[in-house]
């Protein structure tokens, strides 16, 4: 048997290990299994879940998965009867799209997080004694972090069972939001941020206009950010942020904001399968780098940011802001998806960000909305 880990680069620890666990539940030696996949956003984590379940379940012996038997076929189009995706934050509108061009199987209605009734729905499925028709059943949970407490709670609980024939798969991109009982219970499988070379490999094939080593270093090798950063033509929309920052003026990054929600929907309408509410965090994260840059050039270490192509932008704003104002810009930017988690309207972020530069509080903010 030798296992085919298509279209996932390096990694090459996580598949080592994974052949193994495959191996494994080819031959029927365990009874259920918690794994943790664990690592930056973007760099194979769900694709190789869904690879480890298709050759888990596929009828082939040689390079699996095979492909063309009827597992491998309904796994390509997630609609295997023993395949369980949880996607906690979907945006509801392509999750119809979804539902009505491939009808998979329990996919969830993706309110912001999976309700805890739709937890319990799963673990009612589990409790059937075998898989239907393959050798275990599948659940994934794509983004796990993106649970709130309470589902989180009402997941431990299904941990706690004994299923038979049962894989769970955790994907878990920021491991801080994750119950620790949680994350004491599972196998933990590491995938690392890529290596440039992987990186490069990946793009190749890709008409990009972008300089690759830039493209790299501000996604931290995730290609999943990567590929949405040349969708959404965010290197630019990251100078717009810049000088909307710059200007502390809400407004205008309101403006910046919608326009780039605009571009995500234009674009989510063409793809079908983007299991990501990454857009959001890419303007989050992209606002925290610009803060953590200030402090390096205010240290002395401009050789090191990380936006190396906005460099005279961000010496002059570090030239005005003060240092106090950087750390509070850190704590909005650490808060800030804790509070979208909560039901804050995402149209609050704009004011949100631009508060530390104009000398408001944040806190208050949020707590307006
Ligand atoms: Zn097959």
């Amino acid at each position: 048997m030798k296992l085919e880990f298509k279209g996932i680069y390096g990694q090459k620890k996580a598949k080592d290990y994974l052949t193994s666990v495959v191996s494994l539940l080819r031959e029927e030696k365990v009874d259920s299994l918690f794994l943790e996949f664990v690592g930056p956003e973007g760099v194979g984590k769900l694709t190789t879940a869904l690879v480890i379940a298709n050759a888990v379940n596929c009828e082939g012996n040689d390079e699996i998965p095979c492909g063309i038997c009827p597992h491998c076929i309904q796994m390509q189009h997630l609609q295997h009867p023993d395949l369980i995706l949880l996607i906690p934050d979907m945006n509801s509108e392509k999750w119809a799209e979804v539902l009505k061009r491939r009808e998979p199987r329990m996919f969830y209605n993706p309110v912001r997080q999976i309700r805890i009734d739709e937890i319990r729905d799963v673990e009612k499925e589990l409790w059937r004694e075998r898989p239907y028709s393959g050798k275990y059943r599948f659940v994934i949970v794509v983004n796990g972090e993106n649970l709130n407490q309470y589902s989180q709670n009402a997941f431990l609980k299904t941990l706690e069972e004994p299923y038979p024939r049962t894989v769970i798969i955790f994907i878990v991109s920021r491991p801080e939001r994750i119950l620790p009982t949680i994350h004491s219970r599972a196998r933990k499988v590491r995938f690392d941020a890529l290596s440039f070379r992987d990186f490069q490999q990946y793009f190749e094939s890709f008409d990009i206009r972008i300089s690759l080593p830039l493209l790299y270093r501000i996604t931290f090798g995730s290609i999943g950010k990567a590929k949405r950063f040349i969708r959404t033509d965010f290197l630019q929309i990251r100078l717009n942020i810049l000088k909307a920052v710059r200007n502390g003026d809400a407004e205008e990054l309101q403006k910046v904001f919608r326009s780039f929600l605009r571009v995500k929907d234009m674009q989510e309408e063409q793809e079908a399968f983007e299991p990501s509410n990454g857009y959001i965090d890419d303007f989050i994260d992209f606002y925290g780098s610009i803060a953590r840059d200030l402090l390096y050039i205010k240290g002395g270490l401009g050789d090191f940011i990380i936006n190396l192509d906005l460099k005279e932008h961000l010496e002059e704003l570090a030239g005005f802001v003060s240092e106090d104002k950087v750390l509070e810009m850190l704590k909005v930017f650490r808060e800030a998806s804790f509070w979208l988690k909560a039901n804050v309207d995402e149209s609050v972020l704009p004011y949100a960000l631009i508060a530390p530069i104009v000398g408001k509080s944040y806190q208050d903010i949020f707590r307006s909305y």
